[in-house]
């Protein structure tokens, strides 16, 4: 019977993913077509110029060796440099990852940042491995795959279920390697090591951005507004957080196991303090809501933080929020997007809203290349003016060209690498 049960599962998991991969050379396709690009241009950003699958042996505290698959997908180099996270989870797949990199690639040219896209993955759940161990796993996979990563090849930085003081071992690991301490070669870095002040709020900072902009276009105000929010690991908490702070009211979170409902709002910085390191809160709480019923609750502004594919053509029309703002990769399905937009919804697509992330991770390897530090005011002085830029670029797209805010925003994303692939004579 339990069998059955898991691969029912792993048969919906491979599904899901798939749609995830497809569904982003879909939206590509369409924008290239949108902007005139022949199908070669297709055929070069369907899928990664390169996929590395590494495997790594870790001995684990108990002296057995365990073999973890890990990989790096780089989509695009024309730009400059590949950029983006490496995630750490039991459910990360090869599929997953290219796609993870096409959309950095997005991210990227939405922000006009001087990168293209890339991802790195491993096969693992830290929350049932040691520190030991999980610094032995990172400082494997930095050895695996140091060939085709550097800083002015490929940048990785934090991503699902890794952080500060993973980026800090593989620091340390690839310096080790080249004999030279490389600050520039990873992003997200603790500051005494070169990290940057507000790395690690600016995921949830730019999609507060976005929110504020996004609000402005409604003529909601930010002070009042009922904000509900799926997830409270690193952006969804922040930025549950930020918003109570702002005078919104937070009337709905969630995390892997249930969700939280108040109509009158919730106490953020009390769930704050109950929050454990991978963002779970609500096992402490007997009033639980699924979070089906959560993504359906009444508010004006529904952020989903958490994982992929939540919002779909089965429950799209039971939305009830005006504006939803994708924090998470890819909440929402192309069916799904289509009803939301017909119903006059606005959507701030996941490429644009999650850019804070890898925007602030750009000044860190600019400060890292000069060796000279920004305050925390610069840092976020300069996130909002590129944010608040980019939000208007992909909203005038779509009002320009009369499509809705996604294809805008892929549009926007794969203009410039389209061009420097042009300008280098590769298509
Ligand atoms: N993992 C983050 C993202 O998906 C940040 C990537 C980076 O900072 O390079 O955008």
């Amino acid at each position: 019977m339990g069998t059955a049960v898991e691969t029912k599962k792993a048969e919906q998991k491979v599904k899901e993913t798939l749609n995830l991969f497809t569904s982003t050379q879909v939206v590509i396709q369409d924008a290239l077509n949108k902007l005139g690009y022949s199908d070669q241009m297709y055929e070069l950003l369907k899928e990664p110029l390169r996929m590395l699958t590494v495997r790594i042996p870790v001995r684990m505290d108990s002296g057995e060796v365990k073999i973890f698959t890990g990989y790096r997908s780089q989509h695009n180099d024309a730009v400059g440099p590949t950029k983006g996270g490496v995630r750490f989870h039991p459910e990360v797949d090869e599929d997953e990852v290219k796609a993870l990199s096409m959309w950095m690639s997005l991210k990227c040219g939405i922000v006009d940042l001087p990168y293209g896209g890339a991802k790195g993955g491993i096969i693992c759940d830290p929350r049932t491995m040691s520190m030991g161990e999980l610094e032995r796993l990172s400082r494997g996979y930095v050895r695996a795959i140091s060939q085709i990563v550097g800083p002015t090849k490929d940048i990785p930085a934090p991503d699902v279920y890794t952080n500060a003081q993973i980026m800090a071992w593989m620091m340390d690991e690839y310096s080790h390697l080249r004999e030279q301490d490389s600050p520039g070669f990873i992003t997200g870095k603790p500051i005494v090591l070169g990290g940057s002040q507000g790395r690690e709020k600016a995921t949830a900072q730019g999609v507060v951005i976005c929110i504020v902009e996004a609000a402005k276009k409604r003529g909601i105000s930010i002070e009042g507004a009922r904000v509900v929010v799926q997830g409270f690991g690193n952006a969804g908490s922040f930025l549950a957080k930020f918003l109570h702070d702002a005078g919104a009211k937070v009337i709905g979170i969630s995390d892997a196991y249930g969700a939280l409902h108040d109509p009158n709002g919730l106490d953020i910085n009390y769930l704050l303090d109950k929050r454990d390191s991978f963002g779970t809160v609500t096992t402490q709480f007997n009033n639980t809501i699924s979070n089906k019923e959560l993504l359906e609750l009444d508010c004006d502004i529904l952020v989903p933080a958490a994982i992929s594919n939540q919002i779909t053509d089965e429950n799209a029309n039971n939305i009830k929020a005006a504006i939803v703002v994708e924090a998470a990769n890819g909440p929402t399905t192309i069916e799904a997007t289509k009803i939301l937009t017909d119903r006059g919804i606005l959507l701030i697509p996941d490429v644009l809203a999650s850019s804070g992330g890898v925007t602030v991770s750009y000044f860190e390897w600019v400060q890292n290349n000069q060796g000279y530090y920004w305050t925390e005011e610069e840092v976020n002085d300069k996130l909002h003016k590129s944010l608040v830029q980019a939000f208007n670029n992909v909203y005038d797209t779509a009002q320009q060209r009369n499509v809705n805010m996604r294809l805008a925003a892929y549009m926007v994303g794969v203009r410039r690498m389209s061009e420097a692939s042009r300008f280098r004579g590769w298509i």
